[in-house]
Order: C-alpha cells, then sequence, then structure tokens
C-alpha cells in the first residue's frame, strides 16, 4: 500500500496542523473554488465545483466546526466535513455532525410557520405568515409587559446552541421568564460544582493528564462526545490511565484501563474512601490545600476550641471521614477493595495532573447525586489539580463569552413558576414542576415558547404535559421553534421552522480543553447568495421554504413589541453604527468581532480581513494564551485600581470593596481566587448550613432513592439506568436523520445473563418494566456489559406519533394511539411500527428497521432532588416476562400515583420562607438569567 505522505499547514491559532492528504482537507485558500469529482459519475472523471462555508455543528452542544459544501450548479449544501480550523474539533466530528445534511434534506421537515386550526393536539394545521406570528406574539406579549404580567411570559429552552443571546432578549423585556431543560440534564452535577468554587462545570486537560477518572462515560458519548474523546485519546498514548466509573460498559468504558461498574449512587462513597487514602498516605498537595481551602472558615465554626492549624485540620479530616474505609466503599458498590485502593493511590501519585470529569450519569441519576461531583472535586482538591495543565479547571477558565454592545439592566422580577420558595439552591430552574405549579394555581402563561425542546417526550411525567399544553387557561398561547417536529409541537398554537446547523447564526465557545475559543455558526445558504451579490434581508429567504433564525426572529419581534420605544425595549435593537435603525443580524456579530474578542482584530489584519469576514472565512477563533491565560486563575493578582476604597478583613483575610468580597490575601498577596462567598474553595459550605441543609455542610454521602438495600431481587426488583445515551443519536432531534437511524434504531432493556435467567428473558423477548406509576414493554437485550441487578435502556428511541403521515419523523416514529382510558390512566399503544414511505428521498422507502424503539420516559414520576432541584432519574422498577396482553411500545401511566409521588418529593425539601435577611435564594450563587438583587428579596419584606 502507498502511504500518503504527511502534509503539514498553519492554522490562523499557529497550531500546526498535520494531514495525510490535503485533497481531502481543501486549505482555505480554495475554499471559494473548490473542484471534486463527482463520486456518482464515476468511472467518468465529471468535476464538480463548490463554495465552502464553514459553519458549526447543532447536534450536541460541543459546537464543533462543519464545512459546508455549496455546489455552485445547484445552490444547495452537497455535504457537511469537519473544519480543521475549529479549535475543539479539529477537522473531526462525530457521526452527527455530517449527519447534518439528511436534516437539511429531510423530506419530512416543516418549511413554513404552521398555525393550527382546529383544538389543541387535533393535528389540524395551516399555513401562516411570519408577519401574523410577529403580530400575535408580539401583542401578547405587550399587554402581559404594560399589565406587569411579567412571570406569565416564558421562554423554555431545550438545546440553548449560543452563549448569551436569549439572556439578553429577556432581559431587555425586562422579563424572569428564562426556563430551560436543565434539571433533567445536568443540574445536580453543577451544583456539586458551584458549591465548592462557583462555577458548576469542570473543564478537564485530558490530552495532558497522567490519570484521568470519569464518572460515567456519559458526556464522552454525548455532550462534547468528540472534543473530549479525542484528548482522552492524545492523553493515553501519552501514557494516561483512564478509569471509568458506569454500572454499563459504555463505549468509553471499553477504552478504558479500568472499568469501575459501581452500584449507581454509591460513587460518592468510593470517592470519600478515595479521599481519605490519599489523606492517610499523605499523597495530598500541602501546600495547595493550605492556601487555597477555606479550612480556617471550617475550623473556626465547627472546632472553636480546638487548634485552628492546619495540622489539626488534616487529622479532622481523616477522623470525618473515619467510615469510609476500602471495605465500606467495597460493600457500597461492589468494587473490590484493592481496586478502590490502587486507584486512589493513582490519583494520589497524579497529582497536578489528575483530570477528572462527570456530568449525568450518577449525578443525574440518584437522590443526592450532587455529592458525587462534590466529591470528585475534593480529590482534584486533594491533588491540587485545579486549573493546572493535566488537572481539571472551572470551565469558566476555558470558555469565552464576549459582551455585546449593550446589555440590559437586570430585570426587577422574580418568578416563583421557575425558582419555587420550596427550592431556594435549586441550581436551575425547577422545569419538571411547571405543569404541576400551573395546575396548584401557582400562575398561568400567556405566552408560552418551547425552543428546540420536548418536553413531552423527554420530561418525566410527560403526560401531565399534554396535560397542561391542551389547557387553554394555564397555556394562552405556544409557540414551538424547532428545526423538527415533535411530539411537544404536535400541541402548540404555532409550530415555527428554525434552522438547522447550517440554517442560522450562533456564537459558541465551549469548555473542550484548556484554551478558549469561539466559534461562529452562520446561514451557509445566505452567505454563498451574499458572497455571489445578492441582498438578503433575512435568513429565511435564503434557507429552504421559509425556515428562519431565532436570532432575527427575536429582534423582530422586541421591535414589534415595542415599535415606538416608549417600553425601553426597542433601544436593545437598534443598530449600533446607524443611531436609532433596527439591528440587523450581522451587525450584532460584527460589534462583537470588533470589539470584544481578544487578538481577533489582529489576527483578521494580518489577512487584510475585518474581523467579521474572518469569522465568516474560518468559523472559528482561538484567543491567544497571552490575552486570555487558562491555568490557575485563581492566582490573578488583584491590580491596584482593584483595590482602591477596599478593606481587607484581617481574620480571613477577605478583601472586601463595597460590600463585596472582591478578593483573598493569600501569602501576603491580594488574589482574585474563586467567585465564592470566601474567595476560597469552599469545603465547608456556610450557604448549605445557613439554608437548611447543615448536615451537608462538608462533602458527605447521601444513600440513593435506589440504594441496593432498597432492591428484592426475588421479587423480580432492579434498578433501571435510563439516562444513558447510543452515541449516534441526539436527544430528540435526530428522527431526522437517517444516516444515524440506519446505525441505530432500537433500545432494548439491557439485562444481565444472571437476572436473565432469574427472570426467564433471552434475548429479543418481550419484557415488562414497571415503575412506581405505570409499566412499559420492551425487548430484552442479555449482555456482560451490564452489572447484575441493574437494567438499562437508552432515552434517545421510542418517538411517536399520533397521525399517518405527520406529527413526528417517519424515519423514527411508531404510529400510536394514546388518551386516557379513564381518570387519570394514559394508554399508549403502537398501531404501526416504523416503514418505508414515499417521499423525494429514496431512501424513505428503504427503510428496512421495523420497530423504532419504545418511550419510557411517561412512565417515570418527577424526582426533585430536594436540594439541587435535579429529577433523579434511576428508578425502582419490576422486570417480568411480558403478560399474554402485552405489545411490543406499550405504555401505562397513572398520573393518580405521579402526583403522589410529586407531592412525596416535595414534602423532601426545607423552604427557607422566613430569613431575616428575606431573601430567597444567596446572592452569591449563579443562575442561568440573573435578575436584579432586588429580586432576590421578597417584595413584602
Ligand atoms: S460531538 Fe456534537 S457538535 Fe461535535 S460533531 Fe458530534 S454532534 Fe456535532
Amino acid at each position: 500500500m502507498t502511504e500518503i505522505p504527511l502534509q503539514h499547514h498553519i492554522a490562523p491559532s499557529g497550531e500546526q496542523i498535520t494531514v495525510r492528504d490535503l485533497a481531502s482537507c481543501p486549505p482555505p485558500e480554495r475554499w471559494q473554488d473548490w473542484v471534486e469529482y463527482d463520486a456518482r459519475a464515476w468511472p467518468r472523471k465529471v468535476e464538480k465545483r463548490y463554495e465552502i462555508i464553514p459553519t458549526i455543528c447543532f447536534n450536541c452542544e460541543a459546537a464543533c466546526g462543519l464545512l459546508a459544501y455549496v455546489d455552485k450548479e445547484t445552490s444547495r449544501v452537497k455535504k457537511f466535513e469537519g473544519n480543521p480550523y475549529h479549535p475543539g474539533s479539529r477537522g473531526r466530528n462525530c457521526a452527527k455532525g455530517p449527519a447534518t445534511i439528511n436534516q437539511v434534506d429531510d423530506p419530512e421537515r416543516i418549511l413554513y410557520p404552521l398555525k393550527r386550526t382546529g383544538k389543541r393536539g387535533e393535528g389540524k394545521w395551516e399555513r401562516t405568515t411570519w408577519d401574523e406570528v410577529l403580530e400575535t406574539f408580539a401583542r401578547k406579549i405587550r399587554a402581559a409587559i404594560i399589565e406587569d404580567r411579567h412571570d406569565e411570559v416564558m421562554y423554555h429552552v431545550g438545546r440553548p446552541g449560543h452563549d448569551g443571546y436569549m439572556e439578553r432578549v429577556l432581559g431587555a423585556w425586562g422579563i424572569d421568564g428564562h426556563n430551560s431543560h436543565t434539571n433533567v440534564c445536568s443540574s445536580s452535577a453543577r451544583f456539586g460544582y458551584q458549591v465548592w468554587c462557583g462555577a458548576d462545570r469542570p473543564s478537564p486537560d485530558h490530552a495532558n493528564a497522567r490519570f484521568i477518572l470519569l464518572i460515567s462515560s456519559h458526556l464522552e458519548t454525548g455532550h462534547y462526545f468528540n472534543p473530549q474523546a479525542q484528548r482522552i485519546i492524545e492523553g493515553k498514548m501519552k501514557g494516561a490511565k483512564l478509569a471509568v466509573m458506569d454500572p454499563r460498559l459504555s463505549n468509553t468504558a471499553s477504552m478504558a484501563d479500568y472499568w469501575l461498574p459501581t452500584w449507581p449512587g454509591s460513587e460518592t462513597a468510593v470517592l470519600l474512601a478515595m479521599a481519605r487514602i490519599i489523606l492517610v498516605e499523605k499523597l495530598y498537595n500541602c501546600e495547595y490545600l493550605c492556601r487555597w481551602v477555606n479550612w480556617q472558615e471550617y475550623m473556626a465554626a465547627e472546632h472553636p476550641n480546638k487548634p485552628q492549624t492546619f495540622d489539626c485540620y488534616i487529622e479532622l479530616l481523616i477522623d470525618l471521614y473515619a467510615e469510609f474505609t476500602p471495605a465500606f466503599a467495597a460493600q457500597e458498590s461492589g468494587l473490590s477493595e484493592e481496586t478502590i485502593i490502587d486507584i486512589a493511590r493513582q490519583v494520589g501519585h497524579a497529582g497536578t495532573a489528575f483530570a477528572a470529569h462527570t456530568w449525568r450519569a450518577a449525578t443525574a441519576g440518584n437522590l443526592g447525586g450532587w455529592q458525587v461531583s462534590r466529591a470528585l472535586w475534593f480529590l482534584s482538591v486533594l491533588t491540587g489539580s485545579i486549573g493546572t495543565p493535566g488537572g481539571t479547571a472551572p470551565n469558566t477558565w476555558n470558555k469565552f463569552v464576549p459582551a455585546p454592545f449593550i446589555k440590559p439592566s437586570p430585570s426587577e422580577v422574580w418568578n416563583e413558576l421557575l425558582f419555587p420558595p420550596e427550592y431556594p439552591l435549586a441550581n436551575y430552574e425547577m422545569s419538571i414542576l411547571l405543569p404541576y405549579f400551573l395546575c396548584e394555581g401557582r400562575g398561568k402563561l400567556a405566552a408560552y415558547f418551547t425552543r428546540v425542546y420536548n418536553p413531552v417526550w423527554t420530561n418525566p411525567d410527560g403526560t401531565r404535559w399534554i396535560e397542561m399544553l391542551t389547557n387553554e387557561q394555564q397555556v394562552e398561547l405556544h409557540a414551538a421553534l424547532t428545526p423538527v417536529w415533535s411530539e411537544t409541537a404536535w400541541y402548540a398554537d404555532y409550530v415555527l421552522p428554525m434552522g438547522v446547523g447550517s440554517e442560522r447564526h450562533d456564537l459558541m465557545s465551549q469548555e473542550t480543553h484548556a484554551g478558549r475559543w469561539i466559534g461562529f455558526r452562520q446561514p451557509v445558504l445566505r452567505v454563498y447568495k451574499e458572497r455571489n451579490g445578492e441582498h438578503v434581508q433575512y435568513t429565511y429567504q435564503a434557507n429552504p421554504g421559509e425556515v428562519w433564525e431565532e436570532d432575527e426572529f427575536w429582534i423582530e419581534l422586541s421591535w414589534r413589541i415595542d415599535p415606538d420605544g416608549s417600553l425601553g425595549i426597542r433601544k436593545y435593537f437598534e443598530s449600533p453604527y446607524r443611531p436609532g435603525q433596527k439591528l440587523t443580524i450581522e451587525e450584532y456579530y460584527r460589534w462583537i468581532f470588533e470589539n470584544s474578542v481578544p487578538g481577533l482584530p489582529q489576527a483578521a489584519a494580518k489577512e487584510h480581513l475585518s474581523p467579521l469576514e474572518y469569522m465568516r472565512k474560518y468559523g472559528a477563533f482561538e484567543i491567544p494564551q497571552e490575552q486570555a491565560p487558562v491555568f490557575t486563575l485563581n492566582e490573578r493578582e488583584l491590580k491596584p485600581a482593584d483595590l482602591e476604597g477596599a478593606q481587607i478583613d484581617e481574620l480571613s483575610g477577605k478583601i472586601i470593596r463595597n460590600d463585596t468580597t472582591i478578593g483573598m490575601m493569600v501569602d501576603g498577596k491580594a488574589y482574585e481566587g474563586f467567585p465564592t462567598p470566601s474567595r476560597k474553595l469552599e469545603f465547608y459550605s456556610p450557604t448549605l448550613k445557613e439554608w437548611g441543609w447543615p448536615e451537608y455542610a462538608i462533602p458527605s454521602y447521601i444513600r440513593s432513592h435506589v440504594h441496593h438495600a432498597a432492591m428484592n431481587h426475588d421479587k423480580s426488583e432492579y434498578l433501571l439506568i435510563p439516562t444513558f445515551r447510543l452515541p449516534t443519536l441526539i436527544h430528540t432531534r435526530s428522527g431526522n436523520a437517517k444516516w444515524l437511524y440506519e446505525i441505530s434504531n432500537a433500545n432494548p432493556v439491557w439485562i444481565h445473563p444472571t437476572d436473565a435467567e432469574r427472570i426467564g428473558v433471552q434475548t429479543g423477548d418481550l419484557v415488562r418494566v414497571t415503575t412506581e406509576i405505570g409499566y412499559y414493554v420492551n425487548r430484552a437485550w442479555i449482555t456482560d456489559g451490564i452489572r447484575p441487578g441493574i437494567v438499562a435502556c437508552s432515552h434517545h428511541l421510542g418517538r411517536w406519533r399520533l397521525d399517518t403521515s405527520q406529527g413526528t419523523d417517519r424515519w423514527s416514529s411508531a404510529l400510536v394511539e394514546l388518551g386516557k382510558t379513564q381518570d387519570g390512566i394514559w394508554r399508549m399503544r403502537q398501531l404501526q411500527g416504523t416503514l418505508p414511505f414515499e417521499s423525494a428521498d429514496p431512501d424513505s422507502s428503504r427503510i428496512f428497521w421495523r420497530e423504532g424503539g419504545v418511550h419510557q420516559n411517561l412512565t417515570f414520576p418527577v424526582h426533585p432532588d430536594p436540594v439541587s432541584g435535579m429529577h433523579c432519574w434511576h428508578q425502582k422498577v419490576t422486570v417480568e416476562p411480558a403478560y399474554p396482553e402485552d405489545s411490543y411500545g406499550d405504555v401505562y401511566v397513572d398520573t393518580n400515583k405521579a402526583y403522589k409521588v410529586y407531592k412525596d418529593w416535595l414534602a423532601m425539601t426545607r423552604p427557607q420562607t422566613h430569613r431575616p435577611d428575606s431573601l430567597r435564594r444567596p446572592l452569591w450563587m449563579i443562575r442561568p438569567y440573573r435578575p436584579a438583587a432586588s429580586a432576590f428579596k421578597k417584595q413584602d419584606s
């Protein structure tokens, strides 16, 4: 075989890129006219000419770079490949990136704005105009704002795909109306990190680590899959060892040096045992702990009579965690004592090059899951590997969100539908409880936007969402902004088609590695037309049909809500270049690139481009490290100007200015520290103590609601893991990607052979999985890749539609019958599986899969963690052979039982409603949309 020679070229960031064959990676100077032979014409050599335009993948939040190949003959996008100039993905994508072309060409896609003509959920639609949509919503929102019903307008987002844009819009409207999907996703993991360091995501430098510990592989097979997976392998190739704690043998676990199939929820016990070993064996980073942990605060508050020394603190730690012996951790987790000791030592010896990550899975599955991320960060703190090369940084050190030209003041409103009194510490909005709150009369919604969000299908207790969305007293007007049909869009008043990754503008940055970059998503056909001299006023004029983009939609809507500027909204949507004129989307990004991204104007000037032209050309920019350093940022020294008028608290060393702690004196120097109340890493959290949870003031172990003691295998009881996904699928947006469904089209229940024998089933048999509130019927898959006692089912399949030919893509959905059979009981039965169908795409008649998966989330009640607010996904279930009357895909739900479970979990909360300071929530804790400090205080006080 002939070896293709290596070729080198230099990326704009200065990084050397090495590729084997430049023909598969065209150099940018040829992107405007790239020639390839048409593969379909083979063996004839027919040339095809393309213009290559970069954009950003929208199929997960990793924001990898894509290159769109626009066919010059047809003016259509032909394919997507990786963008080698993107610092996060570096030219490599997962299967979901190139599958963007399926989404563009999907014959099932919604091409025009639709308005319902029948009852909600009846499935009757007519085409409408963007003008009518804008007028209808502008009227409704304007009335709510004028009549001081600021909590009646809500934007509920599933996949954001941008940084900061919507927060600015909602702030301009003066409402507290940002709702998210995050409490079914990651709010527990985030909470554990936030309590420690004030940032709520970790950013591991896998590529330079000596030891990598992942609590589940979920992130590496889903979120950030590709950029982090690349760096994990890089680290391994340089000699790093990889350990994966996951009861399921995931793709990542199969590549690991150590697969640690812990019993779900026991991870904290294992991590605390490891912490104790590191302490006892003196493997900790003494200097780091002494300087950067709030141990003095802990000693003064909890042990005032003991010597206030660091040595005494360490002794106390060993004592505090005395119960976390390897034997105890082994008993809780099912791992061996030797393995726990071995991993603990390797973590300790890795020192500042210990990289660790957790996101969903254990944190998202269990009651008290936030203690998992807190205990994991404890290991990073003990090894002094916070923000070091090869360590793990707070995400804010590796993410860059540039400021827009004008930012509204925070609103003075607090919306209790989002942050109710029962959950003062909830890390994100209590999204899953919205239907309950509306049902209980806590409020109503005048205008509700779901944006790339499918709660009917995604959230637990989805039938309650159907009940909410069909109740016109609770939700007066609902628009689903979505690139694809969904089970939720079916119940909307308006279905508004929004662009996929090549049809919209967005700006994104993610913590993919130790570096900072921004990626520019752009509507490639609009860019193509404009480069070729065509004027395009709105992106929908260039996209297929009238598919629009949210950025422009919000500008137009805001302008119409406040046409004369009297509400103070319009000014945020006026051009920074043409005073008083309506902002264009090009101007919005042009200003950011010219003014807010360090190093970009200079890099552009070197190529004789404007900053906007540079971003349109390359689609991404890595900020030079000298302008945006990424390591040990807590040790940034405060500038003399920062210290003007500041006081230093003698006892704690806090530097306080205008009642705000802005830094910390350490060894005689004024450092910025961490954004926590103490400006240190908070091993001890006075916040948790003051806000009702003193027993959790330090990292501690909470037994999960699915602890193994609660399972009786003789009664066929198992722990169900519903939180994993196949890496080839997107939450609820891959139904329109035929290549992805060709790869993954079934979600059987994983069962260990010993359990299968006990239950009496074999691979392919139907099983009935019964939860607290209902059951579903699916096929069994017998595999050694799951721990005994645990069953698992991927949550990315089992799409349904209620109409023969519309509602959810036919590539992926089953036609079902769904309804209440008696008061409070919902049943779903599949009438027809996935079948071939005729369309403009001949592949639709070649569909070979017949069972497109089974939906399970409808059968889960809500389990909001009383501290973090996260839905605890894991379920105690019974698994039995299917009953004679059962069919594949059956779903049964008793909403009366679901309501009881909601009440039971609500009763676990500790509302803090009578605080002397009247605060609803600690002022220092982050919120995705943050109202003014005054709104944190209750009005009636
Ligand atoms: S990892 Fe995410 S952003 Fe990257 S190519 Fe895959 S789906 Fe797209």
